[in-house]
């Protein structure tokens, strides 16, 4: 069946990675290196480790170069950061990008802040949100509402003068999800939820655009959806499935099958805001390039 208000995340992030591997292309063949990104693993998290397979596969049909540097759980919070500093200082890097979650011996705030922020595609260093804050078009802005900000955009979302509600207050989806809806020339009316909020059914009744990022399995149902609003779904959750091969399925913080009916457009999960995550990290890589190739040419 095929379900017209869906937002296809999948097919979105496909046509961007074209896009950046058309560019990169360009911008090689215009004399330019390939951008790079040095990609940091600590330890054997299964899941990080697919991520950085699936950010390193990603690279290379884009044309980007990629490495990934892998390091024991053992590594010391000190050789992290001088491995941060190596890649700071290199000039053949463009994007650094360190994988999370580290072990707990090593506090990740100070990684993060080690990062240039020039090279910093991630968006997580505290410069670059402060550029997103102030508007600055040379912040890197993190993937997950960078990807979700396009998703409304290529399908048409009106954003200026809407009711936009953000389900979520973290540094890395909800809080920068808020700073650039509310940004001049998106001009959304933004307000942000969290385990605080009262009245939140009420709150989230009034919104056109409904970004849920809670991580609360279908937390948001059809009585918190105003007819016609476009919902946006960034949850990623776990749950029992005897049925599924693996004994469990993934599902977002919507409701989906409640929401869809009397929705504007929605995203599913999967193939819904995830798949964006990677395609606007390529999108960063290919800008830090830019901006690096800019600076030395300057210097
Ligand atoms: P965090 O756990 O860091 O933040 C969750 C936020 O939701 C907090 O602000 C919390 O409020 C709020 N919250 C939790 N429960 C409730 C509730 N019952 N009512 C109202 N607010 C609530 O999560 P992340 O932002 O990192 O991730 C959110 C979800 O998005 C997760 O499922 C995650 O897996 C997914 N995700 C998906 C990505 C993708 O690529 N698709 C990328 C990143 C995340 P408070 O601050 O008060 O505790």
């Amino acid at each position: 069946m095929t379900v017209s208000n869906l937002i296809d995340g999948q097919a979105t992030a496909a046509q961007i990675r074209r896009e950046v591997a058309t560019d990169t292309e360009a911008w090689v063949k215009a004399g330019n290196r390939a951008p790079y990104l040095a990609v940091v693993l600590v330890g054997e998290h299964p899941a990080s480790a697919s991520y950085v397979r699936g950010k390193a596969k990603a690279c290379a049909e884009a044309g980007i170069g990629s490495d990934t540097m892998r390091f024991p759980d053992s590594i010391s919070q000190d050789e992290l950061l001088a491995v941060v500093n190596k890649l700071n200082h290199d000039p053949d890097v463009d994007g650094i990008l360190v994988q999370l979650p580290l072990p707990d011996h090593i506090d990740e705030k100070t990684v993060i802040h080690a990062i240039d922020p020039t090279k910093d595609v991630d968006g997580f260093h505290p410069v670059n949100a402060g550029l997103l804050v102030i508007g600055d078009p040379d912040a890197f802005v993190p993937a997950t509402p960078a990807g979700i900000l396009e998703l409304i955009r290529r399908y048409g979302v009106e954003t200026a003068g809407a009711t936009a509600v953000v389900l979520g207050r973290s540094n890395i989806v909800g809080k920068p999800m808020a700073n650039l809806l509310v940004q001049k020339g998106i001009d959304a009316t933004v307000t942000v939820c969290h385990s605080r909020t009262k009245d939140l059914v009420d709150v989230c009744r009034r919104a056109d655009i409904l970004i849920a990022a809670i991580g609360r399995a279908r937390f948001v149902t059809a009585d918190m959806v105003k007819p016609g609003a476009v919902v946006i779904d960034v949850g990623i959750n776990r749950v029992d499935d005897s049925e599924a091969p693996k004994g469990y399925r993934i599902v977002g913080d919507v409701d989906f099958e409640a929401v869809q009916p009397s929705a504007r457009l929605v995203t599913p999960v999967p193939r819904g805001v995830g798949p964006m995550t990677i395609a606007m990290l390529l999108k960063n890589t290919l800008r830090a390039a830019r901006r690096h190739s800019k600076a030395t040419n300057q210097s």
